[in-house]
């Protein structure tokens, strides 16, 4: 993820009070949050305006939550977690009540994705054909664990007890109330990766969406009240990372914080919640190296270069943006996917033939304008794009980049935009201690017709997912997360399922 600065935004804060009760649908009425089931203004009063990428302009309000709010939400989750009907409800029943969420977010498909794309600037087509099926699937594998919570029985010798017996066992338990702090370039996918597991666990959530992206959100809190999830069980407050996320980072009742954002931003968390020793996992920035072995497909390496770079305008935190090129092909591979980019059809993510929309904020535009800037500066040469697209709305135009080399800025630091640094290579072997220097370790992909090569280099890599022959596959089984300062922990797969439970061991003397 990009860095933390929400100044643009706090500038730009708007105070109002909204009157009227909303749906939190697309409607121009200002929203509201949900707290112990009932949706709320901010107690101060305060809200913040959501922007239309594509325009620049305002969509609606959005509560402004603070401190007392997460407080009250925290309350609410607490006795939602210790005297609610949520833990003591059968597997069956929750993992059924999730299933139900699941067919009522894919019933709303099409509202979702129009929402999202309004508020977070992606195109349509991939809010309705990745974004929405993924989050489906993810509560619908969830689901699937709630009846799958194994504990194991341990045969124990207890060697200063000689000739006593015990009985001994592990259950697994829910952590108990979790904050969870969630990205704007997967709103309702990172919403639901964070949600999935922690109510498959029987955990309370208090779930901070991003403040330029909470629309989606806000949203399924209407679906989960439909679903039967009982009140309290999940509370989401709207507002800032420094004030209303710093808050719940830092809040004494909570038990654990999931986070996905900048590396930058995890840092802080981390210190917030060493005060009392909060349980944390983190999904966090990258580099990610995409290697291009000279006896690769190379024509499906080269589309596959492009999917991994310009996939969501480059704003994953996985984006193959080092892509390094053995020398027989770079030109080829160069060509290849510079004439992908001008392909590129940029505009509002609502139109039909829209292949990529615009950043997410004007502040996101102008940090990787500022690294296109940067790359010109330190010498790299720019082969296709390089600047803004219009002059209104946050489009950037896609861009490859050569002549870059570790030490730039463009090279060692995560853009989270359209901007692809190609770097040619001799032998696999001069990549790898570049890499074993990159500070991230999210992911990594090779391309090449040599399965024992392919192997080999994946066993060097150090990253939490390496892709051969394909890039950005992601699924509901299969975990994600960071090695080095991408992160701790893996969302997804049966491994998230460590993140929001804790192990109980019961010995019984018999
Ligand atoms: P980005 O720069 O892409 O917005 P961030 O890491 O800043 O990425 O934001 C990811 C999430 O973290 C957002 O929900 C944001 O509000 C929140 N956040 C930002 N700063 C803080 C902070 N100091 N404490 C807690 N949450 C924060």
């Amino acid at each position: 993820m990009k860095s933390k600065s929400t100044a643009k935004a706090a500038s730009k804060r708007i105070t109002s009070h909204p009157s009227t009760a909303s749906t939190n649908g697309n409607s121009p009425k200002p929203k509201k949050m949900l707290i112990g089931g009932r949706w709320v203004s901010a107690a101060s009063g305060k809200t913040f305006p959501t922007y239309n990428p594509a325009t620049g302009e305002i969509i609606c309000q959005i509560p402004e939550g603070d401190r007392p709010d997460i407080d009250a939400a925290v309350r609410s989750a607490r006795n939602a977690f210790e005297n609610g009907p949520w833990r003591r409800m059968s597997p069956s029943d929750r993992g059924k009540t999730l299933w139900r969420l699941a067919d009522l977010l894919e019933k709303h498909t099409e509202e979702f994705a129009r929402l999202e794309s309004l508020d977070n600037g992606k195109p349509l087509a991939v809010a309705r054909g990745a974004d929405l099926p993924l989050a489906v699937d993810l509560f619908r594998y969830m689901a699937g664990w709630c009846t799958k919570m194994l504990g194991n029985t341990i045969p124990i010798s207890v060697p200063y007890a000689p000739g006593e017996r015990f009985h001994a066992y592990t259950v697994r338990e829910p952590i108990g109330v979790v904050g969870q702090i969630i990205p704007w370039n997967f709103p309702l996918l990172m919403a639901a990766w964070k949600l999935g597991p922690a109510l498959a666990t029987s955990c309370t959530v208090v779930l901070k969406p991003a403040e330029q992206t909470p629309l989606t959100a806000l949203r399924l809190g209407e679906l989960i009240q439909e679903a039967g999830i009982p009140d309290g069980v999940v509370n989401i407050i709207t507002g800032f990372g420094e004030t209303a996320g710093a808050a719940l980072a830092a809040h004494p009742d909570v038990d654990k914080i999931a986070f996905t954002g900048s590396t930058e931003v995890g840092k802080i968390i981390v210190r917030a919640a060493a005060i009392d020793l909060k349980k944390v996992s983190l999904e966090l920035g990258g580099k990610s190296p995409n290697i291009i072995l000279a006896d690769a497909d190379i024509d499906s390496a080269i589309a596959g270069a492009a999917n991994a770079i310009f996939f969501n305008h480059g704003q994953c935190c996985c984006a193959g943006s080092r892509l390094y090129i053995q020398n027989k092909h770079f030109d080829k591979v160069v060509d290849g996917i510079a004439s992908a980019a001008r392909k590129i059809k940029v505009g509002p993510g609502d139109r039909p033939d829209t292949e990529m929309g615009p950043l997410v904020s004007e502040e996101q535009l102008h940090r990787v304008l500022g690294y296109m800037r940067a790359g010109d500066k330190e010498g790299a040469k720019t082969v296709v794009g390089g600047g803004r697209l219009g002059d209104s709305g946050y489009f950037v135009k896609p861009t490859v980049l050569t002549n870059t080399k570790p030490g730039m800025k463009v090279m060692d630091e995560e853009i989270f935009g359209p901007v692809v640094c190609a770097i040619p290579f001799n032998q696999v072997e001069d990549i790898l201690p570049i890499e074993s220097d990159n500070v991230y370790g999210l992911a990594a992909a090779v391309w090449t017709r040599d399965i024992s090569k392919a192997h080999r280099i994946a066993s060097e890599l150090r990253a939490g997912t390496v892709w051969v022959n394909c890039y950005n596959i992601f699924d509901s089984a299969l975990p994600f997360g960071g090695y080095k300062q991408s992160g701790w922990g893996r969302e997804m797969g049966a491994e998230v399922l460590d993140l929001y439970t804790q192990t109980k061991a019961v010995c019984v003397r018999l």
